[in-house]
């Protein structure tokens, strides 16, 4: 039987498993994500497990580049810069590498093994510390030009704001709804309501260590600061459910990570009381992970397993010779964002169709014309197979 060793870089923790092709779990561990040093960790944590695992599956917080296999600088991890995740991982295990998105693995996972099964268009999202999302539209998993695609997490949801995401920007719905988030959205509260006695207030004051665990408790003990914070933060995740929902026409929303699993008594209600105020039409169905916390774990499981693979695959083989610098051009073009350069029959078109655009505004604007066709009917930019088109 195949086996796959299955990693998923959260914030907070980092998780691996050896999963084999019949989704069981063989063995699972756990440890805090570190500050430095994570890919090192990772490695140490499944060193004798990758001996057993035929591939390995990454779920890693975002943002990334999953064409060059490396995470960009992520606002949740402490450690800066690129991290080589397939590079690194690959080299030391000399096995094959899939890296996702943590939201999309989560998504994948929800949809090939959990509350998704079945459907072909749905969204998973998660509230953890920060807030991801994954979604599957027309069968298939989103990925966007880096895998980043569906960062919903920097919707923003308040232009007038002045919080401050992880990630620099101003008023994003994770500055709000997330781990990371929720003690801002805290200390806002306390401030615009000063006269409100709350323990809330108190601990801040006694060691600034007020976190959403803390928050939630507190709420649950009827802390009127505390319970109206996840008031709020309902509300706002009605908000950008309602969001995610217009965009992606989804049948079912998954909700998932620690923040929402953890707290479902105080915000499945609140939410589901919200969402219709937001809503384009009705509210779409929201249910929570039914892989619990593995989602995104059992989502990188199954593309290292090829039950559904991204377009983009890494393979590293020491064997391979590396290739000499500038060999190869147009992906180099492709990862600064430059324009990617056509060969062949295609290049010729896009030219003509180019000549035609530029020729059409220097004679005055932007034309509507249809284009001339030959005498087949078909579009003379596709027809004319010497490349001659008319002027
Ligand atoms: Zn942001």
């Amino acid at each position: 039987m195949r086996r796959v060793l299955a990693i998923d870089i959260g914030a907070t923790n980092l998780r691996a498993a050896l999963v084999g092709e019949d989704g069981e779990i063989a063995e699972l561990r756990r440890t805090r994500t570190p500050e430095r040093g994570i890919l090192s960790v990772v490695g140490d944590l499944v060193e004798d497990l990758a001996r057993r695992a035929d591939a390995i599956g990454v779920a890693s917080v975002g943002p990334l580049d999953i064409r060059r296999g490396v995470l960009l600088n992520p606002p949740n991890l402490r450690e800066p810069g690129e991290i080589d995740v397939v590079g690194s991982l690959g080299g030391r295990f000399g096995l094959e590498v899939v890296l996702l998105n943590d939201a999309v693995a989560g998504a994948v996972g929800e949809w090939l093994h959990g509350a998704g099964r079945g459907l072909d268009n749905m969204v998973y999202l998660t509230f953890s510390t920060g807030l991801g999302a994954g979604a599957i539209v027309d069968g298939r998993p989103l990925l966007g030009a880096r895998g980043n695609a569906h960062e919903v997490g920097h919707f923003v949801v308040d232009y007038r704001s002045e919080l401050r995401c992880g990630c620099g920007g101003l008023g994003h719905w994770e500055a709000y709804c997330s781990g990371a988030g929720l003690p801002k959205l805290a200390r806002r509260l306390l401030r615009e309501r000063g006269e409100v006695a709350s323990r809330l207030r108190e601990i801040d004051r006694s060691s600034g260590s007020m976190d959403a665990a803390t928050i939630f408790k507190l709420a649950r003990e009827g802390d009127p600061i505390a319970s109206d914070v996840v008031r709020e933060f309902s509300r706002i995740a009605a908000a950008g459910i309602a969001s995610v929902a217009s965009a992606y026409d989804p049948e079912l929303i998954v909700l998932g990570g620690s923040v929402y699993l953890n707290n479902r008594d105080l915000l499945d209600g609140e939410i589901a009381a919200n969402l219709p105020e937001y809503s384009l039409g009705d509210p779409p169905p929201l249910a929570p992970a039914a892989l619990g916390d593995l989602s995104p774990l059992m989502g990188a499981a199954a593309a290292a397993l090829g039950e559904w693979r991204p377009q983009v695959r890494h393979k590293r083989d020491r064997r391979a010779p590396p290739r000499p610098p500038g060999d190869d051009k147009t992906a180099n073009l492709a990862l600064q964002g430059g324009v990617v350069p056509l060969g062949g029959p295609e290049r010729k078109i896009f030219k003509q169709g180019l000549v035609r655009v530029l020729s059409s505004v220097h004679q005055g604007g932007v034309t509507t014309k249809t284009p001339p066709r030959d005498p087949r009917g078909t579009p003379a930019l596709k027809g004319g197979e010497g490349g001659q088109t008319p002027g």
